[in-house]
């Protein structure tokens, strides 16, 4: 029997059996790897650029050829059957392998890049010395791990976005999604920050991903960052405001119309990844209810530690450079204190009838941030948070959010824990904007629960974890804060249940506990 009378039978699980030139795809692209880790061995290569060119061109021609051999010899439409049958997709001997290289790598790239060949000093030896010629090319300098890192992520995206359009080339969400998260990583991640850095070698504010805002760019505040954007001329300036505004201004506005969504599955690098690379993996994440608790602590924990980690930077910066400044330490910190309990009591007079466990859970955070910085304020030296150097917690942030969650944890155990496992347990900017999502913002999932057959595939499918069935067997609107709007859910789904809409705010969310058929009057 062959692949094609599979789907036809609802009997015989679709496994995808691998044909012949999908077998050279993959190998191509293996050998596209085994090039690059031959240069880990300073392999005497006697043209890099031309060999890296070739290695490159390899990996990303095997992916795009292997996903046309995958997807196009079949019906466009959504075929998951067989997913927990595979050793990748299943945390067999093959995913647990991949989880392993991929964790091995990211302690690697973090904490001991010079056994990938980073010598600033003597020159790059290794996999970095490998990347020298093109990032001479695009930004003027030699490559660094960060660059290597980089220039693969981005490849990354690419190669697997063609392959998640083709995936999913019947649903024009998912296309024009796709296309925008490659948009954004390919232009504003990776090579206009690289261009910049060409053009402007003396200005260090430039050589970033230039689309990451605070809290996901912790580093925004920080006093390097501050100086370089204020004695920055005109540009420097329109860059300081510009983050400034999209985390007070333009980023709650986006997210009231359209959720999180529009940052998280349309910009977002992280989730750039996490929706190409990470695709065959989403229906590892956790669906218990027991998850379910632990994020909400993790994630607004982390906010917490992220928030107290920024004002006490910014704390210390005003202190130490006060004629960067237009305020005080006081006047800063009162402010912030003054805003704080502005948000809290507009929350208690508007929004306390509909408050469930996750609004308590952003009174609770919210109000812990208020009384942490109140100590701070009064218990604090001249640079310290309840008696830490604020450097020091901005150091403890880099290493254990920035570092261990976001790229060990978060992408090295894609094959164990989900592709989502960073942005639904620790990311920072997730939490902000779900907490906007939850109390302000007119996104949600209407479900018509009367359509709904039981079959899971929702719920199987959703990389945050939500039990996505649940709601649609009540008829109940999915309103959660992480949600991430991929809209896979409502891909999938055989009946047309689920719809991700952005109506007015009145009624949207809905509590009916009962299946209710057709008719959302009777009860
Ligand atoms: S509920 Fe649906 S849209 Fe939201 S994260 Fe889950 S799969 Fe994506
Ligand atoms: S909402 Fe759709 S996908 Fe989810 S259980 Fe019901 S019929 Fe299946």
């Amino acid at each position: 029997m062959n692949d094609k009378d599979k789907i036809k039978s609802p009997a015989i699980p679709f496994i995808p059996s691998g044909s012949i030139p999908g077998r050279i795809a993959l190998s191509l692209s293996f050998a596209g790897l085994l090039l690059l880790s031959l240069s880990l061995t300073n392999f005497g290569f006697l043209q890099n650029a031309v060999w890296l060119t070739i290695s490159l061109s390899a990996i990303f021609i095997g992916i795009v050829w292997y996903a046309r051999t995958l997807y196009l010899g079949h019906p466009a439409g959504i075929h998951n059957n067989g997913l927990w049958f595979g050793s990748l997709t299943a945390r067999g001997v093959l995913g647990w392998s991949v989880g392993l290289v991929l964790t091995l790598f990211y302690i690697i790239l973090y904490w001991y890049p010079q056994f990938l060949g980073l010598h600033p000093e003597e020159g790059n030896t290794g996999l970095v010395g490998f990347f020298d010629p093109l990032s001479y090319l695009l930004n003027g300098h030699a490559a660094t791990q960060w660059f290597v890192y980089g220039t693969l992520y981005t490849l990354a995206i690419v190669g697997f976005g063609y392959k998640f359009i083709l995936k999913y080339r019947h649903n024009t969400y998912q296309v024009i999604r796709t296309i925008s998260v490659i948009f954004f990583q390919l232009a504003f991640a990776f090579l206009i920050p690289e261009l910049l850095s060409k053009l402007h070698p003396d200005k260090a504010y430039f050589a970033k991903d230039i689309k990451n805002m605070w809290p996901l760019n912790y580093y925004f505040f920080e006093d390097w960052h501050l100086k370089n954007m204020i004695d920055g001329g005109t540009l420097g300036l329109f860059m300081l405001g510009f983050g400034i505004a999209m985390v007070f201004l333009i980023s709650p506005i986006l997210t009231y119309f359209f959720g999180k969504r529009w940052y998280c599955s349309w910009v977002c690098g992280c989730g750039g990844l996490a929706e190409t690379a990470g695709d065959p993996f989403r229906h590892l994440s956790n669906k218990s209810t027991r998850a379910w608790k632990f994020e909400r602590w993790s994630i607004h924990l982390v906010l917490v530690f992220s928030f107290v980690m920024t004002v006490a930077v910014i704390y210390s910066f005003l202190g130490e450079s006060p004629e960067y400044s237009m305020i005080t330490r006081n006047q800063f910190v009162y402010g912030i204190v003054f805003l704080l309990a502005t948000s809290i009591g507009v929350l208690y007079l508007f929004k306390r009838k509909k408050m469930d466990k996750d609004a308590v859970f952003t009174m609770v955070t919210l109000g812990l941030i208020l009384v942490l910085l109140i100590l701070f304020n009064h218990l604090s030296g001249q640079n310290e948070i309840l008696f830490v150097d604020s450097y020091k917690l901005r150091s403890w942030y880099g290493f254990a959010i920035g570092a261990t969650f976001s790229g060990v944890i978060g992408v090295g155990f894609y094959p164990l824990l989900g592709n989502r496992v960073w942005c639904r347990f620790g990311c920072p900017m997730a939490a902000l904007l779900g907490l906007q999502q939850r109390l302000f913002s007119r996104f949600r999932i209407t479900t018509n629960g009367g359509q709904c057959i039981s079959c899971g595939n929702c719920s199987s499918v959703c990389e945050m974890g939500i039990d996505v069935r649940a709601y649609a067997q009540r008829g109940e609107n999915i309103v959660r804060s992480s949600c991430v709007g991929c809209g896979i859910c409502s891909a999938v789904c055989p009946r047309g249940v689920l719809k991700l809409e952005n109506g007015i705010e009145k009624d949207r969310i809905t509590e009916q506990p009962f299946l209710l058929g057709n008719d959302i009057h009777i009860r």
